[in-house]
């Protein structure tokens, strides 16, 4: 299979607001349920155990015309909980049968509020995580909620999910995060072989499919990339920051991609890579999860660092390890976790002598030229003079 027979795919799932992949997983069999979740980070795998379909729902993009959502918000908030809404109102949410809300704004809180509102009858969760890495404070803490997440899910199911059972999920979603790693890695090695749109698609992907469909459309893409050659280009390489909630067009990662840069690194469906290593599928798998988020998750603007000196840390080492040249710090328009972290990031990089721009976006931004403009700028910048 070639790489574009499995894009091609991928942009058609990416495209499809009916998101008509989960519908047919649902209807393939009686009684099967569909559990949305919004970003950044749930552990899919408690929904896996469940015999349930976890859905990535990442707004309504630059397709879909808000006409009701907007009535439920003010204007000067992001747009993806407003495209949210009209994903609901406009019935493209219909099936879903619970919708998990992950802690990271309280525009994402108040989501979850209206939601409940507005779906009595869905199993609406704002699934809260700890802003304590201690053991027995913050992990216990979250221990309870992953605690209580698995009895929802399982009275929803009316089935008792047991530990045998997350721990085979765990299995599963592991050998995903290996491969999503590899990718990644094989990306930053090999940046012409594995576009950032490519990738992107491929990860996006992982949202709507059920992971044994994702985990081997993956392994499909690497070796295609892996064989096909294409022509390497004179970009410089950058990694870029602050896209982990609402998404930008796929215009504006093409943009920058036309506009001289190779995405050697991106945060873009965290989802995906939130959980840097393994998780241990022995023992107490909710204890394992647990673990694995306080001490082994990504430490992005999206989740709560303690030190203030460790902010930037992980884009740091990020940037090492990809061998970036540059960081593109690009957020969507009035996100609070991107941008209040945005200038304590770009200071560490300016102390690290990185080059670095800024922008903002939304997701459905039009117009790429000043985009273009500013990040080929900046990649001539780099070659000229770093
Ligand atoms: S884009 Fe930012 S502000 Fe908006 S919901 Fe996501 S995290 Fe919150």
């Amino acid at each position: 299979m070639s790489t574009t027979t499995i894009i091609e795919r991928c942009t058609g799932l990416f495209e499809d607001l009916d998101f008509t992949a989960a519908r047919e997983w649902k209807a393939a069999e009686p009684g099967r349920k569909v559990i949305g979740f919004m970003p950044v980070y749930v552990p899919e795998e408690i929904i896996h155990a469940a015999g349930m379909l976890p859905l990535g729902i990442v707004g309504g993009g630059d397709q879909l015309e808000v006409i009701h959502g907007d009535a439920y918000y003010q204007s000067y908030i992001c747009r993806i909980p407003r495209s949210t809404i009209e994903l609901g109102v406009s019935k493209r949410l219909d099936f879903v049968d619970g919708m998990l809300f992950p802690s990271i704004c309280d525009v994402i809180r108040n989501l979850s509020g209206m939601w409940k509102m507005l779906y009595p009858k869905v199993y609406v969760r704002y699934f809260d995580v700890p802003q304590n890495y201690v053991d027995d404070v913050g992990g216990e803490y979250y221990r309870r909620e992953l605690e209580e997440l698995r009895d929802g899910l399982a009275k929803l199911g009316g089935r008792e999910i047991t530990d045998e059972a997350i721990n085979a999920s765990i299995t599963i979603y592991n050998e995903r995060r290996s491969l999503v790693r590899e990718i990644y890695a094989f990306r930053s090695e090999r940046p012409w072989k594995a576009p950032a749109t490519e990738v992107y698609l491929l990860m996006r992907a992982g949202l709507v499919l059920p992971v044994e469909e994702h985990i081997e459309m993956m392994h499909d893409y690497l070796a295609a990339a892996e064989a096909e050659d294409r022509p390497i280009r004179d970009s410089c390489r950058v990694v870029v920051s602050g896209s982990f909630c609402e998404q930008p067009p796929l215009n504006l990662i093409k943009s920058i991609e036309m506009s001289g840069c190779y995405v050697v690194d991106d945060d873009y469906m965290l989802v995906n890579r939130w959980l840097l290593d393994d998780v241990d599928p022995t023992g107490d798998p909710l204890k394992n999860l647990a673990d694995a988020f306080l001490h082994h998750s990504a430490d992005t603007a999206a989740k709560y660092c303690a030190k203030r000196e460790d902010v930037g840390r992980f884009l740091l080492d990020s940037v090492r390890k990809s061998k970036a040249e540059g960081v593109i710090f690009a957020a969507p328009s009035f996100c609070d976790p991107a941008l209040l972290e945005r200038p304590m990031l770009a200071d560490r990089m300016s102390e690290h002598d990185i080059p670095h721009i800024s922008f903002k976006y939304a997701e459905n931004s039009g117009q790429m030229q000043p985009i273009r403009e500013q990040a080929g700028t900046f990649a001539d910048s780099i070659k000229l003079w770093s």
